[in-house]
């Protein structure tokens, strides 16, 4: 089957692009869903700033950077049924272009990362 999405490792514009539209549609879908049922700053597995705590990213008002890895990851290992399809989607778009990340990294260095790993593979 032909994949639409892969990145080159010469396109960090489309890499980048890609990057902020799964980021951009995976938080409007984890926020509509309230994934972690977040109450008074503790979310429902009953850890303060979730899994944000300790991370140099969290300022008073939030996360300050855009991480793919954090919008991907869920301590369950699915999301709930209420947005898993979508995520499902965005996952497998993710994996096709080639996107490369384990942490919780800024999108910048996440599209550095991926764009070498392209290279070394090409
Ligand atoms: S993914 Fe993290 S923030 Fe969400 S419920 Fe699990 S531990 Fe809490
Ligand atoms: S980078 Fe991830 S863990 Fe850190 S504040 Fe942002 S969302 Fe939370």
């Amino acid at each position: 089957m032909k994949n639409r999405f892969k990145i080159s490792s010469d396109d960090k514009e489309y890499a980048t692009w890609l990057g902020n539209r799964l980021w951009e549609q995976a938080d409007a879908i984890l926020k509509r869903s309230n994934v972690c049922s977040f109450k008074d700053g503790v979310c429902e597995k009953g850890k303060k700033d979730g899994c944000c705590w300790d991370c140099g990213h969290l300022s008073p008002t939030g996360c300050t950077t855009r991480s793919l890895t954090c919008k991907f990851w869920m301590c369950s290992g699915e999301f709930p049924s209420s947005c898993n399809k979508e995520m499902r989607i965005l996952r497998r778009v993710k994996d096709q272009a080639g996107f490369y990340f384990y942490g919780r990294e800024t999108m910048k260095q996440q599209i550095e990362w991926t764009l070498q790993r392209i290279e070394c593979n090409e």
